[in-house]
């Protein structure tokens, strides 16, 4: 197939997520029909394009608008060439050193595999169907590059119909590494139980029980969503009270309970198929499933086996992880039978190993925010901005809540997985396997690691064992850098005014921070703002019950009076003499923990069985009025004693507790806004970043946004604005100190 000497045309390069996404075979088809000749291959670079005939231009414009749809081409570019070409157009070998390094996230069952599901053929009912444009990938991945011996489908050899399958560069399963079919491929089976496994596990979820589903990343703990004694047997086993479950089902049973909106329906759609929160707009179904919420989090249907389970059932089935309260989701088969066996009446069981435990990951599609990044988005990569292409390889840790890993190389920012809350002993580990798998499939050598400065962190004792130089990023910096370089704003773009509402997070002078107005860039930045601190009573206790931080906020606003009043029942006067002490009751400028005493004023008792619990609650009942509530001060301190003087107003004449909550939102949203509009306009800001936890209140952010008009604002959409961004701020301000010498 030699060509016939030396030929003139185009050396095309193609850069983005292009490998392993079925680039060449579509390279090839697209060649192939516009008559030109050539040949495609991967590189270290990407995909490498050399091509000769007529018609280049409109072939180059064609890449992108055509791609397959687990591309992302971030680049084509095109040079004159001469090279000795084929008669047609051929996939050639790979090409230089770590020339397939790269892999994507796992995808969503596509159309044309759910079709063959569900259709005549040798992969109807088929668990495991999947190809070039979807299915499993991080979860099975092993080793790089990624090539089915190096996942753990290679303890399936194909039979001969796939193989055909795969090597035929015009079937969409040439080169899937994890093609399969019941010939060859994974068995599902029930346990205990015998024939068909699908129709056996339906009959356990009809009966009311609880079915454990191997999944791509994990176990989920499944029951009938609609039948309220189902769900509240699986909140009796998994001793979760209240915290809300995560459902699967159609879009025409999502409908049924929620709005969805174009945008919405994309998101689900997306073949990263996370949890989307939704608004609920019909009681469809049981309380039980998320009491006390306003929204529901749902997905689709993300792999045959759940096409076939919801198929069968007719019905939203919630979808809940599979774990001990606190440890991570299980993923062996062993491990599910040991951990599991008191929650689940069933086993719907397969043996296709997950190599790497991932959670569902959770999202918003209005306003665009990620809270949970997991499954379907790990490991996709960030570009980082101008200014950062000499930036060496760093490496972060991240905090202590929601951990996740961060690994900056080659100008890209590779932010890992939820992990979890690294107290518990398993996610502990799972963060040390985590930290070396990373480094592993990524080559990565990190010259510097970043961390968080609280010494109580273990991610930051484990940063300093690393024997690296260390960088420690102070915490609400860290967020406001995440915002910043997910924008892509450039090293030397100038300040921007960071409006960090958060729970809590060490300051530089001992105290606890959390609501803040920061001014700076990657480099460093001064404190312009901060909520009044405040005692929280009993230290951690604080964080768990929210009325402790409502007597702090009361009595410091002198309506002590009040909280008499309303938390009389507890212990009200040991907690005074500590607060005046200073016994166990440190200061705290936290949003978050003024959201929590907020939410105590207008009625939620007792401790939070779940972390933003209160907060959440409080969200979903506010009723905007068009009024907020005054904050206090014009420099440094911003003053939230005239908050709660407005609201013991409100309360004194009879304003509902859904308005109230509306104009407390209101309040913390016009506050913080007039305070960094004044930095823009005095010509010290360029921009405003809005970041921390509390800005997964869709509430919160869309009245700060909106109050901040005109202004260049920046927000998170693909990084999360909550603790599992940190690690992604920590290293970009690692590396621009780095750059910047
Ligand atoms: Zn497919
Ligand atoms: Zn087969």
């Amino acid at each position: 197939m030699k060509g016939r000497g030396m030929d003139e045309g185009w050396r095309i390069r193609v850069r983005g997520q292009v490998q392993g996404v079925g680039f060449r075979p579509y390279i090839w088809q697209l060649a192939r029909s516009m008559g030109l000749r050539g040949r495609v291959f991967n590189d270290p670079e990407g995909v490498l394009i050399e091509a000769a005939g007529d018609g280049l231009a409109a072939f180059v414009a064609a890449i992108p608008a055509r791609a397959p749809v687990l591309a992302r081409v971030d680049a084509v570019t095109h040079e004159g060439a001469v090279f000795d070409l084929p008669e047609g157009f051929e996939i050639a070998e790979s090409r230089g050193v770590g020339a397939e390094t790269r892999v994507t996230p796992d995808a969503a069952s596509c159309p044309d595999c759910v079709a063959e599901v569900f259709a005549p053929g040798r992969r109807q009912g088929y668990a495991f169907t999947n190809c070039t444009h979807c299915g499993p990938r991080f979860t099975i991945l092993q080793g790089l590059p990624y090539d089915r011996a190096r996942t753990t489908m290679a303890a399936f050899p194909m039979c001969a119909a796939c193989r055909a399958e795969y090597e035929n560069p015009g079937d969409r399963r040439f080169h899937a590494q994890p093609v399969a079919c019941p010939d060859c491929g994974p068995r599902l089976w029930l346990e205990p139980g015998a024939g068909d496994a699908i129709v056996g596990a339906v009959a356990v979820l009809r009966s009311g029980g609880i079915v454990a589903v191997k999944g791509l990343g994990g176990f989920h703990l499944a029951c009938d969503a609609g039948n309220a004694r189902a769900v509240a047997l699986l909140r009796a086993r998994k001793r979760r009270p209240a915290k809300p479950f995560a459902m699967m089902g159609t879009l025409a049973m999502i409908g049924a309970t929620c709005a969805v909106s174009e945008a919405e329906a994309a998101l689900l759609r997306d073949p990263a198929a996370p949890i989307v929160l939704l608004q609920k707009v019909a009681e469809v179904l049981p309380e039980e499933v998320a009491p006390g919420q306003a929204v529901l989090g749902w997905m689709l249907p993300y792999t045959p086996l759940h096409h076939l389970l919801i198929a069968e059932f007719g019905g939203p089935l919630v979808m809940t992880s599979g774990n001990l309260s606190g440890e991570p989701q299980v993923i062996g088969n062993a491990e599910a039978r040991d951990k599991l066996r008191a929650f689940a009446d069933a086993f719907l069981m397969h043996d296709r190993e997950i190599a790497r435990r991932l959670d569902d990951s959770v999202e918003r599609a209005a306003p665009p925010m990620v809270l949970r990044r997991a499954r379907g988005r790990v490991p996709g990569t960030l570009p980082l901005p101008e200014g950062f292409e000499t930036a060496p390889q760093v490496l972060a840790y991240g905090g202590q809540m929601k951990a996740a890993i961060c690994l900056l190389k080659n100008g890209q920012a590779l932010l890992g997985h939820h992990l979890g809350e690294l107290d518990e002993a398993l996610t502990w580990e799972a963060f040390l396997a985590a930290d070396a798998d990373y480094a592993a499939l990524f080559d990565h050598a990190p010259e510097v690691v970043a961390c968080d400065p609280h010494l109580g962190y273990r991610a930051t004792q484990a940063a300093h064992g690393r024997g690296l130089p260390v960088i420690e990023v102070q915490h609400h910096h860290a967020h406001m850098a995440a915002c910043m370089v997910e924008n892509g704003w450039p090293l030397d773009s100038g300040p921007v005014a960071g409006i960090v509402l958060d729970g809590v997070g060490l300051g530089p002078d001992g105290t606890i921070w959390g609501g803040e107005l920061l001014l700076g860039d990657y480099l460093g930045f001064e404190r312009r703002g901060w909520l009044s601190p405040v005692a929280m009573p009993g230290g951690d206790m604080a964080s768990r019950e929210p009325w402790r931080n409502a007597l702090a906020q009361l009595d410091a606003a002198r309506l002590g009076p009040l909280a008499d009043e309303m938390f009389g029942a507890q212990p009200l006067a040991l907690l005074r003499q500590a607060v005046r002490a200073g016994v166990n009751a440190p200061l705290t400028s936290s949003a978050g923990r003024l959201f929590d005493a907020f939410a105590a004023v207008l009625g939620f008792e007792g401790a939070q069985t779940y972390e933003g619990e209160a907060a959440m609650a409080l969200e979903a009942r506010a009723r905007p009025d068009g009024v907020a509530y005054p904050l206090g001060g014009v420099e440094g301190v911003i003053e939230t004693a005239p908050l709660w003087q407005a609201w013991a107003q409100d309360r004194a004449v009879g304003v509902a507790p859904e308005v109230m909550a509306a104009r407390f939102h209101a309040g913390l949203a016009q506050g913080f806004a007039r305070r960094a509009r004044a930095l823009v306009e005095r010509g010290e800001a360029r921009a405003v970043a809005l970041s921390g936890g509390c800005f997964q209140n869709a509430l919160l952010l869309e009245m700060t946004v909106v109050a901040l008009g005109d202004l260049p604002v920046l927000i998170h959409r693909r990084t999360p604005a909550n603790d599992g961004g940190l690690a992604l701020g920590q290293a970009v301000v690692a590396a621009a100190r780095a750059v910047s010498g």
